[in-house]
């Protein structure tokens, strides 16, 4: 049985098979677009720590793709053939990172350097057996050549090298074909990298919404049949790429490709049943509408919170349970905190919320209730309360989705706006 099962994850994780179209070309600086003024200082003192040690030093990843498409870099990864330890030994202030993979993160005042060691996709057969099933890779900690490190990579658009040596750009994949064709080209084999690690499932749809970028047709006909894969990854790795999906400054767009490919069956099922089953399209609008305003608030440089957000996307749940409960007179408080507490914890089996959001959650969502009832002795602890700001907003989006009458939002909003003596009169005229 087990050698069975290693014979088949050999099969399976062969490294991609290298096609024609992978050559490596080098596109000298007279033929890019990449200026050292576009590359953070910080990555740039890396770079040349690195080289000066007599190590390969290449910015890699969405640095050199971003610098190369005119937008600004959310940061700046840096691959070597220098060891982690000889990499943190450059470095005072770094620090050796990860477990399945090791890294090293060189801190500055306000950025993180990522330094990785060029590695190569490995199976190690010992390791594997336990998880091959999932088809996923357990153990790749394995060093290797740059080219290496291009096949491991996952898409062609993030497999360019920009060599600190030379100013050159070093690319094995055609990526800087797909570049200027704006496409999301898996490399290697789209179903054995998505096996792989899936993850990547959502990398492509997060970068083809950030980049208005087409996913090419392999790659896109292959996401659109692997969504069931994102059970096998951890519902913590699940949660820090929800964050990046709706909080890239893209969350609308990205919003409909994860429904245009069905992956939001997958990461909010109870929503997306909920959506499914009831004719009404205001929660759709409700949706749409907070991902515009999350989308107008990393615009402006605005805080954003991922509880209002989560809050938003689980209302629907919350509104499809309300609607079967029977006599709400009774206990309502008490039933309405076990049900907030049971649909969260169903989402956590799907994703992991942090407790501290879940708290959030539960606020935004009991204030929702006692903003519209209004109790006159509850006016100042319901204004006081700390979520009372996201909980308004959070009315504000359901009165423009269609959801309530504008009455209780217009209160609140005045409430908000006029001083004290003019606060108790509105208390008192309440029933
Ligand atoms: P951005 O930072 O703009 O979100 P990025 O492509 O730089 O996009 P990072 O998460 O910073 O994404 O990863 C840096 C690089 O590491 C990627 O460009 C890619 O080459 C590689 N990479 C990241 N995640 C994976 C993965 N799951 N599989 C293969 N390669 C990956
Ligand atoms: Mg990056």
């Amino acid at each position: 049985m087990k050698n069975r099962i290693i014979d088949w994850a050999r099969d399976k994780f062969r490294r991609p098979k290298k096609t024609a179209q992978a050559s490596c070309n080098v596109i000298t600086r007279a033929d890019h677009t990449i200026s050292r003024e576009q590359i953070s200082p910080n990555a740039l003192r890396v770079l040349y720590r690195l080289k000066d040690a007599g190590y390969a030093a290449f910015l890699v990843g969405g640095g050199v793709r971003d610098i190369l498409l005119g937008c600004q870099p959310k940061d700046f990864d840096v691959a070597t053939d220098a060891h982690p330890e000889a990499i943190r030994e450059l470095f005072r202030n770094s620090r050796i990172i990860g477990r399945r993979f090791r890294l090293v993160h060189v801190f500055f005042q306000n950025e993180i350097i990522e330094v990785s060691t060029f590695r190569a996709n490995v199976i190690e057969e010992t390791r594997t057996i336990k998880n091959s099933d999932t088809g996923m890779i357990f153990r790749d900690n394995t060093y290797g050549t740059i080219e290496e490190d291009a096949w491991r990579r996952d898409f062609t658009v993030n497999a360019l090298y920009y060599n600190i040596a030379d100013f050159s750009v070093v690319d094995y994949m055609n990526g800087m074909y797909d570049l200027k064709h704006r496409l999301i080209r898996m490399i290697g084999d789209p179903t054995q990298r998505y096996h792989e690690d899936p993850v990547r499932l959502l990398r492509a749809i997060r970068l083809s919404a950030k980049l208005k970028f087409d996913v090419e047709s392999e790659t896109e006909t292959t996401l659109k049949s692997l969504s069931h894969l994102l059970q096998h990854v951890a519902t913590s790795r699940l949660y820090d790429e929800c964050l990046k999906l709706f909080f890239c400054g893209h969350a609308s767009l990205t919003y409909q490709k994860l429904l245009h490919y069905r992956y939001m069956d997958a990461l909010f099922p109870q929503t997306m049943s909920v959506l499914q089953t009831q004719k009404n399209k205001t929660y759709e609008k409700l949706i749409l509408l907070a991902m515009d305003a999350t989308d107008a608030r990393i615009q402006s440089d605005n805080n954003v919170n991922p509880a209002f957000l989560l809050a938003v996307l689980l209302w629907p749940v919350l509104q499809d349970q309300m609607s079967k409960m029977k006599n709400k007179k009774d206990k309502f408080f008490f039933r309405l905190f076990q049900m907030i507490s049971d649909i969260i914890k169903t989402q956590v089996d799907a994703m992991m919320i942090p407790k501290r959001l879940q708290f959030a959650i539960q606020a935004i969502w009991i204030l929702q209730f006692q903003l519209e009832k209004r109790r006159k002795s509850r006016i100042y602890n319901t204004f006081q309360h700390r979520y009372f700001r996201a909980a308004f907003d959070f009315m504000g989006l359901r009165v423009q989705a269609g959801e309530m009458s504008p009455e209780c939002f217009n209160w609140w909003e005045k409430f908000q706006s006029v001083n004290a003596d003019e606060k108790q009169k509105m208390i008192e005229v309440l029933k």
